[in-house]
């Protein structure tokens, strides 16, 4: 017996979760994609968010929901509009990596208002590509799981 309490171990196992246990596929659109085509993306691919990218996969940008709403609120032509215009740019861009727990993601997106990081990887000089995310619903299948499988 590890005289550990219950709730020390419940800890551990909590700080044990990996964000390469948990990310889902990232939905990715090209910078000279179109608000309005980002528009159409996110409702098909049923997604809040999604990542700009230019190249091989590497993250340029992030596109909210709010985002595209504020962008679609003008007088625009949606459709001659590009993301890159409208994005969060890198390098102001929260992310995680692979082996980052999932507490330190979820506490990420607590501490930057956000719904979403990507999970990146480096791919060169000030360069990341992108592998995966980890989402408010990430965590929310995580306690779920955590809840009810109370025998750890
Ligand atoms: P919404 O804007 O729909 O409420 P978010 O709270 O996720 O969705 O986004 C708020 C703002 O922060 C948006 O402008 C978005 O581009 C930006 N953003 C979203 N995710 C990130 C992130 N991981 N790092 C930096 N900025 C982000």
């Amino acid at each position: 017996y590890s005289g550990k309490s219950a709730n020390q171990l419940l800890i551990e196992h909590i700080q044990s979760l990996m964000v390469k246990d948990y990310k889902s596929r990232p939905v990715v659109v090209q910078e000279k994609t179109s608000v309005y085509d980002a528009i159409c993306t996110m409702f098909l691919e049923d997604v809040g968010t999604l990542y700009v990218v230019k190249g091989q996969n590497r993250l340029s940008g992030v596109l909210s929901r709010k985002d595209l709403l504020k962008a679609a609120m003008g007088n625009h032509e949606l459709t001659a509009v590009p993301v890159s215009v409208v994005m969060t740019r890198m390098p102001n861009i929260v992310t995680c990596k692979l082996d980052d727990t999932l507490v330190h993601a979820a506490g990420q997106m607590m501490r930057h208002q956000v719904d979403s990081v990507p999970v990146v990887r480096i791919a060169g000089d000030e360069e990341w590509e992108i592998i995966g995310r980890i989402t408010k619903t990430t965590i929310a299948r995580a306690f779920v799981e955590l809840g009810e499988n109370i025998s750890i």
